[in-house]
């Protein structure tokens, strides 16, 4: 049978070298981050977390390792048919660091009855806003509505009034957890019960029927500092969903997107645009007013003998940079126009400067050999 053995270095991202304890702290963060119960239906994580615990199960072993450096396998592993986790509980080697996922996880499973009603803060919330490119230069302040969860004012987060409305939630035995085994590994779950309070209530608080808060929707002004850019998040202290038992509230962050301009672009700090300029302002030069905003516009001396493709570079006329130092400029590039169609007088006149410039038009007849020739001599 042809195995293909994957690279267990590479799945807790360390070095070969690496010390077992920094295969432990590298097998430690991922397992948080994967954990299932961060990520709910999520398929990849799920796969990333079996990746991280197969990958651990092996690192984390100095004879498995030194086998599995040795041969690039470990006997029975990777095989199909079965986890190589059927028979990995909590009595395993490892069962401390999964002890200490687990607590930062859980905060134990085992927390302390006075911890129960510990403060929850809200939940954070993710919101973005659209801008004109004119808006992310000069600032704005955007004013938008939001749907959230506010701490409910009759019972303030408790779900209910009195604490005599409350009973030890007969599920969890009061605990806020129940255990499962799920396929390979065995997972400490919120009591779907009591989701987690570890209590019931006899009598629910009307204004929110238990669950502690109340749907709202709060309408704020968003103030955007000049100089953000496409993708930039803001983040609004106290603005996400209230907490429970009188934690505070989670944060609200606002990702802003630049809506398209007809012919204004932002590059980085920069503002860039096209500006289409005719053949004989390029060979003549001239001034140019180019509007910039609603208010604005910019003078644009366009010196003669400009060449196609020229960029002209105005300093400071472009985004503020949003951690001090200097504005971005305005960057122009300069397309020459040639005319597709010109009139009789126009014609006239261009048939005459080529007859001063000594040059065959399609008029006077000649070939792309007379212009060779006239290139070489
Ligand atoms: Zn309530
Ligand atoms: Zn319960």
């Amino acid at each position: 049978m042809v195995v293909t053995q994957k690279d267990y270095y590479a799945i807790l991202g360390v070095s070969r070298t690496a010390t077992q304890e920094e295969i432990k702290k590298a097998y430690r963060r991922l397992a948080l981050k994967y954990h299932p119960d961060k990520n709910p239906g999520d398929a990849e994580a799920e796969e990333r977390f079996k990746e991280v615990n197969e990958a651990y199960h092996v690192l984390g072993d100095p004879a498995k390792r030194a086998q599995y450096d040795r041969f690039g396998s470990i006997d029975g592993m990777g095989q199909g048919g079965g986890s190589p986790f059927d028979d990995f509980g909590f009595s395993s080697p490892f069962a401390d660091v999964f002890e200490e996922v687990f607590q930062e996880f859980f905060g134990g499973g085992r927390r302390r009855e006075s911890e129960r009603y510990a403060p929850k803060r809200g939940e954070n919330l993710y919101y973005s806003v659209e801008i004109s490119v004119e808006e992310s230069v000069k600032g704005a302040a955007v004013k938008t509505t939001i749907e959230r969860k506010d701490t409910c004012p009759e019972c303030r987060g408790l779900g209910a009034v009195n604490p005599q409305d409350m009973v030890r939630c007969p599920t969890c035995g009061g605990s806020g957890r129940i255990k499962q085994t799920r396929g390979f590994f065995s997972v400490s779950q919120t009591c779907p019960h009591c989701y987690g309070q570890g209590m019931l209530l006899k009598t629910p608080c009307k204004r929110c029927g238990g669950e502690g808060r109340v749907d709202s929707k709060r309408t704020l002004t968003i103030k955007i500092p000049p100089g953000v850019e496409d993708g930039t998040r803001l983040r609004i202290q106290g603005e996400g969903n209230g907490g429970l038992n009188g934690g505070p509230r989670g944060d609200l962050f606002v990702d802003i997107k630049i809506k398209e301009h007809p012919y204004l672009h932002r590059r980085g700090k920069d503002l860039v645009c096209q500006l289409p300029i005719s053949y004989v302002e390029a060979i003549l030069g001239t001034k140019l007013k180019v509007p910039l905003f609603d208010d604005e516009e910019v003078e644009v001396d366009i010196s003669p003998g400009t060449q196609p493709g020229e960029t002209l570079i105005i300093r400071g006329k472009g985004a503020p940079s949003l951690n001090g130092g200097r504005n971005g400029d305005l960057v122009i590039n300069l397309m020459v126009e040639i005319p597709k169609k010109i009139s009789q007088k126009e014609r006239e006149l261009l048939e005459e400067l080529a007859k001063v410039r000594g040059e065959r038009t399609k008029e006077s007849g000649g070939g792309i050999l007379s212009r060779v020739k006239n290139l070489l001599s």
